[in-house]
């Protein structure tokens, strides 16, 4: 493909903080943000000032200048960003690189079809936040319900949505409606300081549907968060042993599918330790190995994960997320495809999500608009016929 017309500029994300947007021979891309950032993701770019990016913005002139006119293909455009960028992607900015090969793969070709693996994921929906994603006191930032036995992904979303409103009813009733406000991530933030308080609301909602065999629960920890040294969650500092005594315990009384970030994002072996005895839940590596082919083999000599969660901009290209994609494949992990903490209009990850065939898709509770934009994309995808993934796995 060759390059014909490339811009870019700065637009706001969810958070209200800016972030970078490219258009490139007219097609648009955003790059999206995270909180709970991974020690070893690429470089975020910002200003002095810490919060514009419009360095991030004129370093697309500098690509320009190398991509104008040329016939490219998403590996050859992706290398020279690879280049031209360096280590952590820290000349460019991962968020210059991240909106330039988003833009490049959207002006390319249906990003549906990226690879001949095609197939609709099934939702990790965040609907109760802690964290660094909301103003409460519970370590565990994310809390998921994951309709994974349907038929079909609409009737999967849809009975995500029910309990979403659901579980609004019976916070609103336990702890007010001041408690119904929603974090980062569209979850709600009740006033609560204990994971199981947060996981019996989330039980209750379930049950109260209906929708107990079909709906499981998740957790993303993003325990680097509160570890230092031990783990800080219930008002208890736990060494990593306790930890995986912990979760053992959460997993006997919730229908818990998986468990990311349990540990440290430097701790592979408490990773190895909880994947062996976790027979029932998935053990996911995000800050972990953040998207990165050197973390991920890391991560694969341990035996430290089963899946891996999977977000461009950790790495900063297109080419680099299907590598690594294709390296955890090899050693069969699952593939769940992540959205940010500050996320955009840009529904780019649908789109990747189904084109990739991953087993899920993360993008946050069924409200607020950067969030539902995702899950409306799968909708219209759906329309084409793809295989859901909704499947039982490690469960009995
Ligand atoms: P982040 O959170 O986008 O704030 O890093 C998401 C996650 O940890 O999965
Ligand atoms: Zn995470």
């Amino acid at each position: 493909m060759r390059i014909t017309s490339l811009k870019a500029r700065q637009v706001l994300d969810s958070r209200g903080k800016p972030t970078v947007e490219v258009e490139l021979n007219g097609h648009r891309a955003i790059c999206p943000s995270g909180a709970s950032t991974g020690k070893h993701e690429a470089l975020e770019l910002r200003d002095e000032d810490k919060f514009h990016v419009s360095k991030a913005v004129n370093n697309v002139r500098i690509v320009a200048k190398h991509v104008a006119n040329k016939n490219l293909n998403q590996t050859s455009f992706d290398k020279i960003l690879c280049d031209l960028a360096g280590p952590n992607k820290q000349r460019l900015g991962g968020n210059t690189t991240t909106a330039l090969s988003m833009a490049f793969a959207r002006a390319h070709g249906d990003v549906s079809k990226i690879t001949n693996k095609r197939s609709i994921p099934v939702p990790f929906m965040n609907v109760i936040n802690g964290g660094a994603h909301a103003g409460n006191d519970l370590a565990i930032q994310e809390f998921m319900i994951v309709p994974i036995k349907f038929p079909n992904y609409s009737q999967a979303c849809y009975a995500g949505v029910e309990i979403y409103q659901q579980l609004k009813k019976i916070i609103k009733s336990k702890h007010g409606k001041n408690a119904t406000n929603v974090g980062d991530e569209g979850g709600f933030a009740p006033p609560l300081k204990i994971t199981r308080d947060a996981l019996d609301l989330l039980a209750s909602a379930i049950d109260e549907c209906g929708y107990q065999k079909h709906v499981k629960i998740a957790m993303d920890a993003a325990a680097s968060q509160f570890f230092t040294g031990n783990y800080n969650i219930d008002g208890k500092f736990l060494s990593p042993k306790k930890m995986i005594d912990y979760y053992m315990d959460l997993a006997k009384t919730y229908p818990i599918i998986s468990i990311e970030d349990p540990f440290d994002e430097e701790d592979f072996q408490s990773f190895a330790a909880l994947k062996k005895k976790a027979k029932r839940f998935l053990v996911v590596g995000d800050d972990l190995t953040t998207t990165n082919t050197e973390r991920i083999e890391k991560a694969i000599k341990a035996n430290s994960c089963d899946a891996l969660l999977v977000k461009i901009n950790q790495i900063g290209t297109v080419t680099e997320t299907l590598e690594a994609i294709k390296m955890v494949r090899e050693d069969n992990w699952e593939i769940i495809i992540s959205h940010r903490s500050g996320d955009t209009e840009d529904s780019f990850i649908a789109d990747f999500a189904v084109g990739t065939g991953a087993f899920a898709i993360k993008t946050g509770a069924p409200c607020r608009s950067e969030r539902v934009a995702k899950y409306n994309q799968l909708l219209r995808l759906e329309e084409a016929v793809i295989k859901f993934q909704g499947r039982s796995f490690k469960l009995p």
